[in-house]
């Protein structure tokens, strides 16, 4: 519809400024607009006699107006002048002052002896009641403002509710929606029409209309999700690769100087099998931090590398390309299999000499970060790409690697572990491995929750750590001092303990706005034992690999997703001693409690990520967006997951059916084009 991608400029009252506006609120377009769905609702919809009015909590109640507003100006020097206007309302159970700060003109025009309805909040006493600046409207009238669910939206400074709502409205006026849903759809789930769903989300008429048009909305958001999906799944060429051939992997494990798991050989099994079958593969690795996965890709890599092909590993951040390197190199190298590492950091004649070697095949193993993914970077025969950590990734990103091969296979690493029943919806089409066991010998990291009233005892722990041998990560949530005080700073935490609660001890600061160079220089002297204290924030999340380090010490450990927790709580017990994570909150929050205790009971990742999705949401699942998982608006994955469920099954039939209607082609096509969209 034409109509619905004009810009809210059309709109009566919207200028060049008030559409800036709009604009930080994410809306451009009178489509931006009509999905632009209230946060929360306030019910006007009960009616009171005045004597029946509370204190502080907003109501309607109907009344007379007994007396002509007054309006007092009082001079208020070197302001503007305030101005006051009074007037007494009145029903059968009892009489009411009002008061209109700086709204003589909206005040004035209340007439005495007629009736009104009016919505405000009552304040006072037994000494004495009013009400100042309610809203009203005269009782013959529709309610606006008044006996009515009021929507609230979300705003930015400049714009009142009022403003949002009005355009809404006017949007709404101006143009409809189109009906996604097909007939047959709305009628087997009892979903109402799209515009009646547009209206009841925006404008209430009752507490039951708008629980229908949420369901509706909720269906509609997962059905056009799961139809996208169903569509890209089914263009997806299944083109048949040259199989690869899978004997001589004995010479990898005979290189390696551990035994594989169990769960490590079946994950390594399964993508010979894939490699083996002549179709391109596309599986996620899921396991736990610590499991394992970077030998599995490196048997994958291998495997490739004996086929002839080239192997690339896509890593998030830089330090975690050269661990992976400076691991992979010398089981490798001496295999025949030739690493090279392509970070943007390098040098700009050592990246040239790196691309050649890439563009010329020497090169058989390339792990980078995403200067893979740059023009630049062309590769013989691509037949492998790896992408670990791949929350962390976009679609595009990985998307892009692949296209730089001709149907690579398709490896995903990950360590956050997606529950169970979210993967089999939003991955169904991934083949899975899942490492649940970790490598022997590794002892259950203790987490333990704490507030400020433990800090001396915590800081005598982290000495005694030093004075053992071992060392210390503490993590703090912000890099700089924001205007929020409250958190540690990770740069100011480091700078207090190394002046003055640590003077003794080797305290070094680890986070995201240091330079490569610099970053790597910190981890490696870490690494190495020159360090007792490394302050970081959550660039040390990913991967990076200190097993002498036994106590992790997480500042502002409320601020962090559950998740992210377990995450970073990977980072120790990677060595023989028994490490501890500390969690120190002084949040009272019996949410957040809940949520941070759960962490201290169990160390499994797939009960964590369940805890997590249960407890805050998706919105915040993992922490942040990088999560992997799609943005829902009106849906909910932890609530409605029956509702997806259903969705799904009608977007499949829908499109195995090739029905597709020109308004739902539309809404895929828009979706695909976001790009907070995540597709597998
Ligand atoms: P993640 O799954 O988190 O990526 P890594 O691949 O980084 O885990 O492995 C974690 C640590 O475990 C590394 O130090 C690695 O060398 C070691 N490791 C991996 N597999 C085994 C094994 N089968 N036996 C012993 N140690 C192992
Ligand atoms: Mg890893």
């Amino acid at each position: 519809m034409a109509e619905n991608s004009q810009s809210v400029r059309v709109l009566p009252g919207i200028g060049p400024k008030k559409a800036q506006l709009f604009a930080k609120l994410g809306i451009s377009t009178l489509d931006d607009l009509l999905r632009f769905y209230p946060r929360e609702y306030e019910d006007r919809t009960r009616i009171l006699p005045i004597a029946s009015l509370e204190a502080g909590v907003p109501a309607c109640f109907v009344a007379s107006v007994v007396t002509n507003p007054q309006t007092h100006r009082i001079p208020k020097p070197g302001s503007r002048q305030l101005d006051l206007t009074k007037v007494v309302v009145a029903d059968h159970t009892g009489r009411l002052n009002l008061t209109f700060f700086n709204a003589s003109y909206t005040a004035q025009r209340l007439i005495r002896g007629e009736t009104y309805c009016f919505y405000g909040t009552l304040e006072g006493d037994y000494l004495g009641y009013a009400m100042t600046n309610p809203l009203f409207e005269p009782i013959g009238s529709d309610g606006v403002v008044t006996r009515r669910i009021m929507p609230i939206y979300p705003l930015t400074a400049g714009l009142t509710n009022k403003q949002v709502t009005q355009a809404v409205q006017a949007a709404i006026f101006r143009c409809g929606v189109s009906e996604t849903l097909p007939e047959a759809v709305r009628e087997a789930y009892g979903l109402c029409g799209a515009d009646a769903a547009l209206r009841e989300i925006h404008m209430p008429s009752s507490a039951e209309a708008l629980e229908e048009a949420r369901r509706r909305l909720i269906f509609e958001e997962f059905y056009v999700f799961s139809a996208a999906l169903a569509i890209v799944r089914a263009k997806r060429s299944v083109r048949a690769v040259p199989a690869f051939r899978t004997d001589g992997m004995e010479q990898f494990y005979g290189a390696l100087p551990f035994s594989l798991t169990g769960a490590q050989q079946r994950a390594i099994d399964e993508i010979l099998a894939d490699f083996r079958s002549g179709r391109p593969m596309s599986r996620l690795v899921q396991g736990d931090v610590g499991c394992g996965k970077t030998m599995v890709a490196a048997a994958a890599a291998f495997c490739a590398a004996k086929n002839g092909k080239q192997a690339a590993l896509m890593a998030p951040t830089e330090i975690l390309a050269k661990q992976h390197l400076d691991r992979l190199a010398p089981l490798l190298e001496p295999l025949g299999v030739r690493c090279v590492l392509l970070t943007g950091s390098l040098p700009a004649g050592q990246k040239k000499a790196v691309r050649q070697a890439i563009e010329s095949g020497e090169a058989d193993l390339i792990i980078g970060t995403h200067a893979l993914l740059t023009e630049a970077t062309i590769f013989s025969d691509l037949g492998l790409v790896v992408a670990d950590e791949q929350h962390r990734f976009g679609v595009a990103q990985r998307a892009a690697l692949v296209a730089k091969g001709e149907q690579p296979h398709l490896l995903i690493m990950s360590a956050t572990p997606i529950p169970r029943t979210l993967a089999l919806i939003l991955y169904g089409d991934l083949d899975v491995s899942v490492i649940d066991e970790l490598p022997p010998g590794r002892k259950p990291v203790a987490t333990h929750l704490v507030d400020e009233s433990y800090r001396a005892r915590l800081n005598g722990f982290i000495r005694k750590q030093a004075e053992e041998g071992h060392q210390t990560f503490i993590v703090c949530p912000a890099i700089e001092e924001g205007e929020t005080e409250s958190f540690k700073a990770a740069e100011q935490w480091a700078q207090t303990l190394k002046d003055s609660v640590f003077p003794n001890l080797r305290v070094a600061l680890l986070h995201g706005k240091m330079k490569g160079a610099e970053k790597e220089a910190v981890m490696t002297a870490f690494a190495a034992r020159e360090y007792d204290i490394l302050v970081a924030t959550t660039v040390i999340e990913v991967g990076v690999d200190v097993p002498n380090a036994t106590l992790m010490v997480v500042e502002n450990a409320d601020r962090f997703g559950l998740s992210q927790l377990h995450q970073l709580r990977g980072r120790i017990g990677r060595g023989g001693a028994k490490s501890y994570c500390i969690l120190v909150s002084d949040n009272r929050n019996e949410e957040t409690l809940a949520r941070l205790k759960a962490l201290c009971s169990t160390t499994d990742g797939f009960k964590i990520a369940e805890e997590d999705l249960k407890l805050r949401g998706p919105g915040d699942f993992f922490g942040s967006r990088q999560h992997g998982l799609p943005v829902f608006h009106v849906g909910n994955l932890a609530t409605d997951l029956n509702v997806l469920k259903h969705a799904q099954q009608a977007a499949a039939k829908t499109v195995a059916a090739g029905d597709i209607s020109p308004a739902l082609q539309a809404a895929v096509d828009a979706l695909l084009h976001n790009e907070n969209f995540v597709m597998n």
